[in-house]
């Protein structure tokens, strides 16, 4: 599975726990990351990860492309809903491609810890390989 990894600056503690408690899981996997998340997740933890350009200078975009050219399986974004966002335009973009394109999104740490349950039991992948 391939799957994008994003936080907004006030989540990304919370994006690098997340991270080190589903380190095993996150491992078998296909990483990509806007660019500062990614750094300091691959810091933190020692995972490996492909890296976009900083959200605000068109990473969020990239990994938009990504989902319109079907290269992503999984979506984690932990936005921060009370930080107006100078790049709101192009959060709400990937946003909506990733509704377009019926991919699994996860906007908060509750979700994403049940998106990453769902990925280590294989729930998604099957999910993906019966409707692809
Ligand atoms: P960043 O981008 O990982 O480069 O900080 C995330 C975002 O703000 O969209």
């Amino acid at each position: 599975m391939r799957v994008a990894l994003i936080a907004h600056d006030k989540k990304k503690p919370e994006i690098i726990d997340l991270a080190k408690k589903y380190k095993d899981v996150l491992s078998k996997h296909t990483l990509y990351a806007t660019g500062t998340t990614g750094t300091l997740i691959m810091g933190e933890t020692g995972l490996v990860i492909n890296r976009m350009k900083s959200g605000p200078m068109g990473g969020d975009q990239q990994i938009g492309s990504m989902v319109a050219d079907n290269q992503l399986d999984l979506v984690i974004f932990l936005r921060d809903p009370l930080t107006a966002q100078p790049h709101e335009p192009d959060v709400s973009a990937l946003l909506r491609l990733c509704d377009v394109f019926a991919i699994p999104l996860a906007t908060n740490k509750t979700s994403a810890e049940i998106m990453l349950k769902a990925l280590d039991s294989n729930q998604i992948q099957n999910k993906y390989q019966t409707s692809r």
